[in-house]
């Protein structure tokens, strides 16, 4: 039985679907002002195994991701200035193409890390007409208020407000240090648009004059349009949960009277060196920045598979190192045991399946799943073996089926350069048609322990007796 942790009720439950063997679920998408560091991206690898488990439980999924490409401000409740804006002044370029360029730089980075894609991708930029007509209902149905700069949901008219994090109105009011608009009824109260001011670059007409509209507003409009007023699943990361989800929830729910999500589903946070990532400690790495040093996408995804997704994560090099290095490890065992043609006992590999099975539908327990393919490769070389490490990596998506045997490469490295000359030689004599020539080098070779094999495209060395 499949059971996820639902943040809305704080309990792993059953998870049942609304419409059988289908699965309709929102993410939360990139906001396109910079690259994406490891820290979203673990989100989105949190995302992806969601979407991998679904899959290997037999359902077909419509997944549904925004791409944030307005409204979302410095601070993510209602002040600073809009981050698309800021960073369109900072380059020097249209936030148009702003977002261009780091929509394109995310996918390369999902298809770096064997994410896929959902099916249906939107941007927020694309929905603005529909998020006005959402805020003019709000208005009508008594939820939502003008004041100078824009129009406020009213809080006090959602009681429900704080389901999800389980905060308190009254504890969030006395948590807002300084209020900046005290025309708002409440300090607490949250924008669905604002009203630009002369220098903001992104701006639409709107019925109370150009303006743009509020980040929470747009996930919202997005989810409910593709998706319906109820359905299954919506993911983010956990700093989403008492803001941006509970303003979700709200705006949804205020319009629809019913539960808007049934599975609300987070993903913990991943902390660099013990601590918060951050620009100004030049701690937030991207992909490009690891792959600097060496590290492949690969690496890090598996990196952050032996965490599960409601544990924090701390990010180091060193962790790197070892993600690495057992990936390689990997690679060479995976090798032996596909080579192998002895068959394993099915009952064992049945075994295999079923506590697999088990571990991956208790909320998603990749780290125990992971024991388990380490588990069966200690067995005796088999191609079952391998094939049921394929079986597995629908859930992983390490590309194990492509994992680099480094065995050869590793032996390559270390041949002397004496017997790299001489297979040099037997090179240039066999383009000369001097096979005896040819013969003799390789009997030479073969003398001092190397085993030379003619390929299409030219030759392979490796120690004999090295590979299996
Ligand atoms: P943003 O582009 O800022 O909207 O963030 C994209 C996603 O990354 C959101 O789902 C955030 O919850 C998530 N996120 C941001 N920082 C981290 C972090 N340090 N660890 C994990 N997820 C994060
Ligand atoms: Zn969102």
């Amino acid at each position: 039985m499949l059971k996820v942790y639902n943040t809305l009720t704080r309990t792993k439950q059953e998870f049942k679907s609304i419409i059988p063997e289908l699965v309709c679920m929102y993410s939360c998408g990139p906001t396109v002002y910079s690259y994406a560091h490891i820290g979203n991206l673990r989100t989105y690898i949190f995302m992806d195994l969601v979407r991998r488990l679904l899959k290997f439980e037999g359902f077909k999924i419509k997944g549904v991701m925004n791409i944030t490409d307005v409204g979302h401000l410095m601070a993510d409740a209602d002040s600073g200035e809009d981050k698309m804006d800021s960073a369109a002044r900072e380059l020097n370029k249209t936030p148009i193409e702003i977002a261009e360029m780091y929509t394109d730089a995310f996918y390369i980075d999902l298809e770096k890390l064997n994410i896929e894609k959902p099916e249906i991708i939107v941007k927020a930029t694309d929905h603005v007409n529909e998020m006005i007509s959402y805020v003019e209902k709000l208005i009508q149905n008594g939820y939502a208020y003008e004041i100078s700069d824009g129009i406020y949901f009213d809080r006090s008219k959602f009681p429900k407000y704080g389901i999800l994090s389980g905060a308190k109105l009254d504890d969030q009011i006395a948590g807002i240090r300084v209020e900046v608009n005290n025309e708002k009824r409440h300090p607490a109260d949250f924008a669905l648009w604002k009203k630009a001011e002369p220098l903001h670059i992104m701006r639409w007409d709107s019925p109370w004059g150009e303006g743009y509209p509020g980040w929470h507003i747009e996930c919202s409009v997005m989810s409910q349009k593709y998706l319906g007023e109820t359905f299954d699943i919506h993911t983010g990361g956990v700093d989403h949960i008492p803001i941006h989800h509970e303003n979700e929830i709200a705006q949804n729910e205020a319009i629809s009277k019913k539960q808007s999500v049934n599975y609300w589903m987070h993903g913990e946070f991943m902390l660099v060196d013990g601590g918060k990532m951050s620009k100004s400690l030049k701690n937030t790495y991207t992909i490009s920045d690891l792959e600097e040093r060496g590290y492949s996408a690969l690496d890090f995804r598996y990196f952050c598979l032996n965490a599960h997704y409601r544990s924090k994560l701390n990010f180091t090099f060193v962790g790197m190192d070892a993600a690495k290095k057992t990936r390689e490890n990997l690679g060479q065992q995976l090798a032996k045991h596909k080579e192998s043609t002895i068959e394993t006992d099915k009952e064992i590999l049945n075994n295999y399946r079923k506590s697999f099975k088990e571990a991956i539908e208790d909320d998603l327990n990749v780290p125990l799943a992971l024991g388990i393919l380490f588990t069966i490769l200690k067995e005796p070389k088999s191609r079952c073996i391998y094939d049921l490490a394929i079986e597995f990596d629908a859930i992983f998506g390490l590309a194990l089926d492509n994992v680099p045997d480094l065995t050869q490469k590793k032996s390559e490295d270390t041949i002397p350069i004496e017997i790299l000359e001489l297979a040099n030689k037997r090179s240039f004599a066999k383009r000369n048609k001097d096979y005896v020539l040819a013969d003799k080098i390789r009997s030479e070779i073969s003398k001092n322990g190397y085993l030379i094999i003619d390929t299409k495209d030219g030759f392979t060395i490796s120690k004999e007796g090295e590979k299996e």
